[in-house]
């Protein structure tokens, strides 16, 4: 006997559409037969892991009969050291993603509103789907914009109800690469009413080097409802290992550290986490060659007669004038793997992660190959 188990489900889980993740090297090659492909498709560092987060892994092999420490006290005093904020102000996540899950659960269900832009990273809507909260979308800037497509905070606030209860803000965004100046941001911040919990991701701060970009975590004590979230899956390489961290009010890292499993973030990830904040030749490597990269795949761009939205982060939106995913899918046939966006609403963008200068111009020649065709 069968079971419709959809039934069963969660009302918001029935429509729950799952997060595609950029497609992967084994999975292509095995799909087309070929090999020496490319992946620059999920905003990974193309310098790789921190070096000296490798070397400390090698040494922590031997600890893994033990469970990691729950309360993450050692990763927690070196970000605390280094950010200058208190530990108890810090929550640790497998990932970023998971403090994004931790505030839904937290503080959504039905009956409550979460805001957050169009265009905007796929997984807040379905953090918020999962527990069933109703998503207001913003509309985001038009394409003229000096940021297109990017979040247009004056129509986030515009969806500001009774029932909001969590803001999601991307800064810098992705897919866009759009980011918010320190002026607009905070006066969106001043202007949301205190009992509602905004969210800044800042996945790709550290690439950053715009001068007007803020420091949040200044204004945490300032603005009690924020909670600045950061990852160690992007400019410090350790996508795999599954870490990342949030800095908010004392307040609000202790709900969202009832709500996650003690041992969420494992010894490796604590571990590696810790070298790799000591690593500031890494760091500063990869801003390096991201900014060159970014430059390197505009001109790229340029020869090709195409626009693309202007970013900060460590891929960049290309403009095709034509539907991305044909060209995503001939780009595959060429070993380049990129990712399309039109889940995203930009369907005749395609998303290419900045890599080394030989990976740009392989991406660059590949693009010009297949449009050409
Ligand atoms: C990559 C990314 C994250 C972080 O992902 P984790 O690997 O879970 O830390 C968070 N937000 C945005 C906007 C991202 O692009």
């Amino acid at each position: 006997m069968s079971c419709d188990f959809v039934s069963l489900a969660l009302s918001g889980v029935q429509h729950l559409k799952p997060y595609q993740p950029g497609k992967s090297i084994e999975e292509l090659e095995r799909e087309l037969g070929i090999s020496n492909s490319l992946k620059l498709a999920s905003n990974e560092n193309p310098l790789g892991p921190s070096p000296l987060a490798v070397e400390v892994l090698k040494s922590e092999l031997n600890t893994l009969s033990y469970y990691p420490d729950g309360n993450g006290f050692a990763l927690k005093k070196a970000l605390a050291n280094k950010l200058g904020v208190t530990e108890a102000s810090i929550t640790l996540g497998n990932g970023s993603n998971e403090i994004l899950e931790l505030v839904a659960r937290t503080f959504l269900a039905p009956g409550r509103d979460v805001i957050f832009s169009e265009h905007a990273f796929a997984v807040y809507p379905i953090v918020a789907q999962a527990v069933g909260a109703n998503a207001r979308i913003s509309t985001a800037n038009p394409a003229g914009h000096a940021m297109p497509y990017g979040h247009d905070l004056t129509a986030m606030q515009a969806l500001i109800n009774d029932n909001t209860r969590v803001i999601f803000v991307a800064n810098p965004n992705n897919p866009t690469g759009t980011w918010l100046r320190l002026d607009e941001l905070e006066k969106f911040i001043q202007s949301v009413p205190k009992n509602i919990i905004i969210v800044i991701d800042e996945a790709y701060f550290e690439y950053v080097e715009e001068d007007e970009y803020p420091d949040v975590l200044q204004w945490v004590s300032r603005y009690p409802n924020l909670i600045v979230t950061r990852t160690f899956s992007k400019i410090y390489g350790l996508a795999g290992l599954r870490i990342g961290y949030s800095v908010s009010n004392p307040e609000l890292a202790d709900l969202l550290n009832r709500v996650r499993q003690p041992f969420n973030t494992n010894s490796l990830a604590q571990a590696g986490a810790i070298a790799a904040l000591t690593d500031n030749d890494h760091v500063s490597s990869s801003v390096k060659m991201n900014r060159e990269g970014l430059a390197q795949l505009q001109s790229g761009f340029i020869g090709m007669g195409l626009s693309w939205i202007p970013s900060v982060a460590n891929f960049i939106c290309v403009n095709l004038n034509q539907p991305g995913l044909p060209v995503y899918q001939k780009l595959l046939h060429e070993g380049v793997i990129v990712r399309p966006v039109s889940n995203y609403g930009l369907p005749d963008y395609l998303r290419i992660t900045v890599g080394s200068a030989e990976q740009n111009e392989r991406v660059i020649y590949a693009l010009n190959k297949v449009l050409c065709k």
